[in-house]
């Protein structure tokens, strides 16, 4: 399988060769070439397989450039870091399933593409006998699910700026007590914006960049699409086994459009998925798109589901890209009116097929707290914010037709203080959590000045 970019400048490169861009060197998003179809004898042999061996299954038909046994062995190191002997698995709960994807070490759904995603670098690093610096900022799930991902791993040092004290203690505190010699946590004395700001000048200075070798882990890596494919499949399978369905919809909470859009490749490849439930928060451009087809961009403002806190969607050019026919040019024009406009162009016929595929809706702060105070009245289960929003949108747009999978992308306890709010009580804790306020604390204070930044990058950085 080959990639090729949505703008059209790149194309032809192999599977490694993606993974390490990330971003096309034309600006554009990776994708296959063609999305590969399975036949209903396919997905017959593929139901009972266990959670590494169907991602084996699925990734091996993306992947001709890594051979079997060793990308075998990578998907399992990348699971056996789940607490789940399923690794994602699906909990009925009244009328709806939930797929819980956050028995990962970070305890968010993250975790399932960025644990690949480090295994993959340090393979691919190793193999080229190349070194990678990897430097983000984080207001929260991203950095520490990033520096999970490549603790301890050779042939990378990573970087997570993150504004000190303006991240949940937990947060903070999962972040922190990484002390593997290649993780380096930095307090930056300001807001996530500074530190982003610093991270995007850094990545800015080219000659920097490249002396450094410097790479990120944001979400447009399309093997992290790629490994988020796999609890589409499992999921639906457990469901079909369970409830005798043939067609399944899932609601999903979105922010930039990566968990959704590979929801989208599984229904492409054939897997019987009616609808896929957009759920946004009160940062709604993509339920916007999806219900009125209207693709502008708005303030971002903060809610409980803060990793929703998006306006535009970095993954959202993959979409586009099918909706417009695989036409490049198309991709190119529409970008440029964008910038200039702050709209996409949509044909009524574009919104119609898009409306097959997905039902929207937006939820705010005041459902998202009912909905987890409701559900946890029914059925004794705490939904944590973010998978709140998908329930709630579910509840209003879902055809009821066939069975419901709500995607639960993070644990309650990540984000206490809602559930305190909904509930009266504080989520319990789960055991990796345990003395983690004992341990032992590694990070870095520093302002909110780039130069500082860039010097001690330089000091600790992997050198050639
Ligand atoms: C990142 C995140 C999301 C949104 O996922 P996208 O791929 O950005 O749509 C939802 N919930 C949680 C807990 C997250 O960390």
């Amino acid at each position: 399988m080959k990639y090729r970019s949505t703008r059209g400048q790149v194309s032809g490169i192999a599977f490694s060769d993606a993974v390490m861009m990330g971003l096309a060197d034309d600006g554009g998003l990776l994708l296959p070439e063609r999305i590969p179809q399975l036949t209903a004898s396919d997905l017959h042999q593929m139901a009972d397989l266990s959670y590494p061996q169907l991602a084996l299954n699925i990734l091996e038909r993306y992947i001709d450039d890594i051979p079997r046994a060793d990308l075998e062995k990578l998907i399992e190191r990348s699971y056996a870091t789940f607490e789940h002997p399923e690794v994602t698995p699906v909990i009925n709960k009244g009328k709806i399933h939930i797929l819980e994807l956050f028995h990962g070490p970070t305890l968010a759904f993250k975790d399932v593409a960025l644990q690949l995603l480090g295994n993959l670098f340090e393979y691919l690093l190793a193999r080229s006998g190349q070194h990678m610096n990897i430097i983000g900022a984080t207001s929260g799930d991203t950095g520490s699910a990033a520096i999970y991902g490549v603790r301890g791993k050779k042939g990378i040092n990573i970087f997570i700026l993150h504004p000190k004290g303006k991240v949940s203690p937990i947060q903070e505190m999962q972040m922190t007590t990484v002390t593997d010699a290649n993780v380096f946590n930095i307090a930056i004395e300001g807001t996530f914006d500074d530190a982003q700001a610093i991270v995007k000048e850094i990545f800015g200075d080219l000659d920097y960049k490249q002396r450094h070798a410097l790479g990120a882990v944001n979400s447009i890596n399309w093997a992290r699409v790629l490994a988020q494919v796999v609890y589409y499949f499992y999921a639906c399978f457990q469901v079909q086994k369970t409830t005798g369905a043939t067609e399944v919809e899932f609601a999903v909470p979105t922010g930039n459009f990566g968990d959704i859009f590979a929801g989208y490749i599984a229904r492409e490849m054939g897997l019987p998925i009616k609808k896929l439930i957009l759920a946004t928060n009160g940062n709604n451009i993509l339920s916007r798109f999806v219900n009125e087809g209207d693709y502008s961009a708005a303030e971002v403002h903060h809610s409980l589901s803060p990793s929703m806190d998006i306006q535009v969607a970095s993954n959202f050019e993959r979409y586009l890209f099918y909706l417009y026919g695989e036409d490049s040019g198309r991709i190119n024009k529409a970008m440029e009116i964008f910038k200039r406009d702050g709209v996409l162009p949509v044909s009524n016929a574009e919104l119609s097929r898009t409306q097959q595929i997905f039902a929207a809706s937006s939820v705010n702060d005041e459902e998202t707290i009912a909905t987890i105070g409701e559900f946890a009245e029914q059925t004794g289960y705490i939904l944590d914010p973010h998978t709140a929003v998908g329930v709630a949108a579910a509840k209003r747009v879902s055809s009821g037709s066939c069975p419901l999978i709500c995607l639960a992308t993070a644990h309650p306890a990540k984000f206490g203080d809602a559930v305190k709010k909904a509930t009266g009580k504080s989520p319990e804790l789960p055991a990796a959590f345990e003395g983690i306020d004992q341990l032992e604390r590694k990070l870095e204070t520093m302002p909110a000045d780039i130069a500082a930044v860039k010097k001690y990058v330089n000091q600790h950085a992997l050198k050639r």
